[in-house]
């Protein structure tokens, strides 16, 4: 199959096609920016995702993967087009839809001078109704054609996690397929296309799938802030919430779910997005989503906890230095979107710290946002030196090395992910975690 992927600039287009390219089909990467389409031609990932490197070259001298700015020239070579554009919110919390909106009339013009049959697959997380009201009447008024008899429509929501993309979009078995069909043949088009892939495949309307997506990031991000309340009473009232939480586990109703880690909170471009703009479309539809706002709140003052311990632990933070470990909004990515580390780096600067991060991919993305208020180290260590005291944000398997820590002027270590062991670390540190009574001394 031929396979046209819009939006092959940002981390869901780009890992997308190179997958589907890995597994034998044509894919043209469309993209708006002929700077980071070049890089692509010349195998430079522009992301970074495990193992992206190497599958682009790959696919690129195979000659399956052509990036290219000519969308129309991709969807007349194509069989199906994916539309993987960016979706992000409002001040409002609602949704985005400006790019959904461009991609569909794109679409549409090129399918005017289509005639063999095309599927048009929403790939991009869209709120309930967004296919049916915005980008079918675009595909149509733009292609003169008529959705369901001329062309196919599917909604297939992505459930990839950055961090190991190439390996939830090749081995999608724990994930599974889901795909929302205007008719048959659209959604047999596209069963077709993942025989390729060891998945399980659900098939569905199109509405259902454009919740599936929120209802799956919801779900999770509502346990996140569960184990966050929780891990927070605890520190209050003397318990220490990793025991409660293999206590709670013991029940095989709960089960063990990695999602119960209490931390820093929820970053990252998807969770606390697709709240918002879940919360913004429950209440624009009458139900007032009580739960998925209260998810939002708890996330919102996670991040300041670690402020407060390291405070508490070394007293005012004016003029002392902090070491941030981990930028990143998760271990395995570049992405700072909405990363918690932003808020912390935030928050120290404000109280007067001198705040040194370091993080191992995500540097250049940090610089954009954070600026020269902060001084940027291009190793741990070098953050770590005469440290008045450490703050971990990003789970980093580097940064569970006790040893890392031995330069550091005062030994005190605020674990926002609890990454670190202290049993781990020599002598003389106090190590603080979210969800401890108190801390613990080496
Ligand atoms: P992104 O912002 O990284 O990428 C979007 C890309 O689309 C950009 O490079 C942009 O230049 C390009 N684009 C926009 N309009 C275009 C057009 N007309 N032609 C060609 N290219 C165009 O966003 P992302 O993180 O890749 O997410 C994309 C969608 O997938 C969003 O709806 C997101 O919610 C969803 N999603 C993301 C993830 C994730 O982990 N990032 C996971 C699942 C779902």
């Amino acid at each position: 199959m031929n396979i046209a992927v819009i939006g092959g600039t940002g981390y869901v287009g780009l890992t997308t096609a190179v997958c589907f390219a890995s597994k034998g089909n044509v894919t043209f990467c469309v993209g708006r920016s002929k700077e980071k389409i070049g890089k692509i031609r010349r195998g430079v990932p522009i992301i970074f995702e495990e193992g992206l490197e190497e599958l682009l070259r790959s696919v690129l001298s195979k000659g399956k993967l052509k990036p290219t700015t000519d969308l129309e020239k991709a969807v007349l070579n194509s069989d199906v087009s994916f539309i993987c554009v960016g979706t992000p919110s409002r001040t409002d919390g609602s949704i985005d839809l400006s790019q959904i909106k461009e991609a569909s009339e794109k679409i549409g013009h090129a399918l005017r001078k289509k005639d063999d049959y095309h599927v048009v697959v929403v790939r991009s997380t869209v709120v309930p109704g967004t296919t049916e009201e915005l980008v079918i009447p675009a595909l149509e008024k733009n292609s003169g054609k008529r959705a369901g008899s001329d062309f196919g429509v599917c909604m297939n929501p992505e459930f990839l996690r950055e961090g190991q993309a190439i390996k939830d979009l090749l081995f999608p078995k724990n994930i599974g397929v889901v795909i929302g069909e205007i008719d048959k043949k659209s959604g047999n088009a596209l069963c077709e296309l993942y025989e390729a892939f060891d998945a399980e495949i659900m098939r569905t309307g199109l509405r259902t799938a454009e919740v599936i997506k929120y209802a799956r990031n919801s779900y999770l991000a509502k346990d996140i802030s569960f184990a966050n309340e929780i891990a927070n009473i605890c520190q209050n009232c003397g318990a220490d919430y990793l025991a409660v939480r293999k206590g709670m586990e013991m029940d095989a109703r709960i089960g063990t779910g990695r999602f119960l880690d209490a931390g820093a909170g929820f970053g990252g471009s998807c969770f606390p997005k697709d709240v918002r703009a879940l919360v913004a479309k429950a209440v624009e539809v009458g139900v007032e989503p009580k739960l998925l706002k209260a998810t939002l709140e708890v996330n919102e003052l996670q991040p300041c906890r670690l402020v407060e311990l390291a405070r508490h632990t070394i007293g005012k933070l004016k003029g002392k230095k902090i070491a941030v470990l981990g930028l990143a909004f998760k271990p395995g990515t570049d992405d700072m979107r909405e990363a918690v580390s932003v808020r912390v780096v935030k928050s120290l600067i404000d109280e007067g710290a001198k705040v040194w991060a370091y993080d191992p991919q995500a540097l250049n993305n940090a610089k954009m946002i954070l600026g020269n208020r902060v001084a940027y180290a291009t190793r741990a260590e070098e953050a770590l030196e005469n440290a008045d005291a450490c703050v971990i944000v990003t789970e980093w398997p580097e940064f569970a090395e006790g040893k890392l820590y031995n330069n550091m002027r005062h030994k005190v270590i605020i674990d926002g992910r609890r990454v670190l062991n202290p049993s781990k670390l020599s002598s003389g540190f106090v190590y603080h975690a979210i969800g401890f009574s108190g801390p613990v001394r080496t």
